[in-house]
């Protein structure tokens, strides 16, 4: 019982020290491995005392009306949740799987970087920790993953994002998927 338990500490501290590494914020970290702030502490001494680099980029929990305010974020949203789901399976949409959201994050920058203009410095790449944030609207059902019927590709919807466009939009082809349905509301 007594090595369960210490086994599942080292566990928790092992993805503490993944996920410190790889560039979450402290608050999610405490969050998903339910560590104490001063414990997530001795996460950094270690990590400092071998000479690894965290990453430092995206320091702040934004929600996807903040992530997603153009057509350039949304489709990077959407490139990020669909590699997620792919990777992680239906089960993401339940629960947030750390070890899918980092592959699909790290196949997204690489998938960036090869995508011409995608690399460009106005071109703001999403951080580790908006793609948590993201993946948690996912999981708590304030995003969901919608299918374009015009141009048959899917993509990223937040129901945060603030502009109705943002919002509804696919960021392929532009067009509304229930465009034509809410027509036919207004005009039967
Ligand atoms: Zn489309």
């Amino acid at each position: 019982m007594a090595s369960n338990i210490s086994n599942m500490m080292l566990d928790r501290f092992l993805l503490a020290r993944e996920m410190a590494i790889a560039g979450y914020v402290s608050q999610i970290i405490t969050l998903e491995t339910t560590l104490s702030y001063k414990q997530l502490r001795r996460v950094y001494d270690s990590i400092k005392t071998s000479g690894v680099e965290r990453c430092r980029s995206g320091r702040a929990v934004r929600s996807g009306s903040t992530i997603i305010q153009s057509n350039l974020d949304k489709l990077q949203a959407s490139m990020l949740m669909q590699l997620y789901r792919t990777i992680g399976g239906e089960d993401v949409l339940k629960k947030t799987n750390i070890d899918a959201l980092n592959q699909a994050y790290r196949m997204y920058c690489a998938l960036r970087y090869e995508i011409p203009g995608y690399e460009h410095r106005s071109f703001r790449q999403l951080s580790i920790t908006d793609a948590w944030c993201l993946a948690d609207e996912l999981r708590s059902n304030l995003a969901m993953i919608e299918h374009c019927p015009y141009c048959d590709l899917e993509f990223f919807m937040s129901t945060n994002a603030r502009l109705v466009s943002t919002r509804q939009e696919c960021p392929f082809c532009k067009r509304q998927p229930h465009e034509e349905e809410e027509m036919n509301e207004i005009h039967p």
